[in-house]
C-alpha cells in the first residue's frame, strides 16, 4: 500500500505515518517528491486495513498497489530518481558518463585511463576488483588492493568510483572502498547479497540478468530498496539471443520500457552488450537516442593486453569520440522530450 501526503503536509504528519506503519509492524518508505511525499508499505502478507491511516492528519489517500513491485514504481514516486555522489549525478541533467577498465590490471593501467576520463571531463570512474568470469581460470582480480588503487584514482582524479561486488565478503569490502557498488548481471537475482547491497549505504548499479524480463530486473531491484536503499540505477548490458554476430544482444527497447514504469534512471553498457569495440559507439549512439541516463564503458590504454575482455575496450581516442557524440546526442534528447514531455526528462 501506499500512503499519499497532502502537499502541505508537515515533517510531523509524515513521521507520524511512519510511526504507525511501524507500529503494525510493517516497513516505511517515505519518498519525498517535487509536489508531494508517498509512504511505501512493505512487509504485508495481505491486504492492508488503510482505517489506521487515512484519518491521520496530513494524509490525502491510502492507495493498494497492484503491481508486483511498489518500491520501484511510478505510483510511489512520480518524479525521476537522481543518484547523487558529490557534483557527480546519474539520472539529472547532465548525462552520465562512466568510462573505465573492465579490471584493474596495474596502477598504471588504472592511472593511464583515468587522466583520460577526467581529461573528458567524465565524473565517474569504473573497474573490477573482484571480476565473474565464466573459467575460473581467468583473471580474477586483483580483490583489494585493485580497490586501494581504485581510491587512489579518486584522490588523483577527484572521479567516483564504480566497482562491482561478487559475493557478499567482497560487497564488505567494496562498500569501504567504492562510491557505487556494482551488482552484476550473474548476480542480478542472488537475492541474498541484493538484500546485503540493500543494507549498504551506498548506491548500487544494478545490471539486468542477461536473460531477465523487465519485472524480474525491477524486482531484482525492489529487493535492494526494500532494505531501505532507495539510491538504485539500472543498466541494460544485453541480452541472450540466438543471435551470434553479437556477444549479447542490445536489447535497447528496455530503457523507455523501464523508464515509463520506474522513477530510477537508466544506462546503457555497450561494451559488455556488444563484447566488439567497433560495435560500441553505434550501439551506444542509439541507446543515448532512445533516452538512456547514462553510458558505462570499457577502455584501455593497450587493449591487447588487457587480463579481461580486452576486444570490446575502446582505444582512448575513440573514447573521446564517444564522449563528444553521447553529449551532442543527449542535447538533442533533452531539448525534444523537454517539448513533448517523454518520460525520459520527467523529473
Ligand atoms: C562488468 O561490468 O565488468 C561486467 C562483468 O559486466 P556484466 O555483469 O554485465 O557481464
Ligand atoms: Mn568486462
Amino acid at each position: 500500500m501506499l500512503i499519499v501526503m497532502n502537499p502541505g503536509a508537515t515533517e510531523t504528519d509524515i513521521w507520524r505515518v511512519v510511526e504507525t506503519i511501524e507500529s503494525l509492524g510493517f516497513k516505511a518508505h517515505p519518498m519525498p517528491g517535487s509536489n508531494r511525499t508517498a509512504i511505501g508499505l512493505t512487509g504485508n502478507q495481505g491486504a492492508v486495513d488503510p482505517a489506521p491511516f487515512i484519518e491521520l492528519p496530513g494524509v490525502a489517500e491510502c492507495v493498494r498497489v497492484t503491481k508486483p513491485y511498489k518500491l520501484v514504481g511510478r505510483d510511489l514516486k512520480h518524479d525521476k530518481s537522481v543518484i547523487r555522489v558529490g557534483e557527480a549525478e546519474i539520472g539529472g541533467d547532465e548525462f552520465a558518463m562512466i568510462a573505465g577498465v573492465c579490471a584493474v590490471e596495474s596502477r598504471e593501467q588504472a592511472m593511464l585511463t583515468a587522466e583520460v576520463v577526467a581529461e573528458m571531463g567524465c565524473k565517474w570512474f569504473r573497474g573490477g576488483a573482484f571480476k565473474p568470469r565464466t573459467s575460473p581460470y581467468a583473471f580474477q582480480g586483483l580483490a583489494e588492493e585493485g580497490l586501494k588503487i581504485l581510491s587512489d584514482v579518486r584522490d588523483e582524479f577527484g572521479l567516483r568510483i564504480v566497482t562491482e561486488a561478487v559475493d557478499e565478503p567482497a560487497l564488505d569490502l567494496t562498500e569501504k572502498y567504492a562510491d557505487v557498488i556494482q551488482i552484476g548481471t550473474r548476480n542480478m537475482q542472488n537475492f541474498s547479497l541484493l538484500r546485503r547491497a540493500g543494507q549498504a549505504r551506498k548506491p548500487v548499479l544494478l545490471k539486468r540478468g542477461m536473460s531477465s524480463t523487465l519485472e524480474e530486473f525491477l524486482l531484482a531491484a525492489e529487493y535492494i530498496m526494500s532494505e531501505g536503499n532507495y539510491q538504485v540505477i539500472l543498466c541494460e548490458r544485453g541480452v541472450r539471443t540466438f543471435g551470434d554476430h553479437s556477444r549479447f544482444t542490445p536489447d535497447l527497447s528496455v530503457i523507455p520500457a523501464a523508464q515509463r514504469l520506474s522513477h530510477l534512471p537508466i544506462i546503457f553498457d555497450p561494451s559488455h552488450s556488444t563484447g566488439n569495440r567497433e560495435t560500441v559507439i553505434p550501439m551506444a549512439r542509439a541507446a543515448v537516442a532512445v533516452g538512456a541516463d547514462g553510458l558505462l564503458v570499457d577502455v584501455h590504454p593497450y587493449p591487447e593486453r588487457a587480463l579481461c575482455d580486452g576486444p570490446q575496450a575502446l582505444l582512448f581516442d575513440m573514447f573521446r569520440d564517444l564522449v563528444a557524440q553521447a553529449r551532442a546526442i543527449a542535447e538533442i534528447v533533452k531539448q525534444h522530450s523537454d517539448a513533448h514531455g517523454a518520460y525520459s526528462t520527467v523529473k
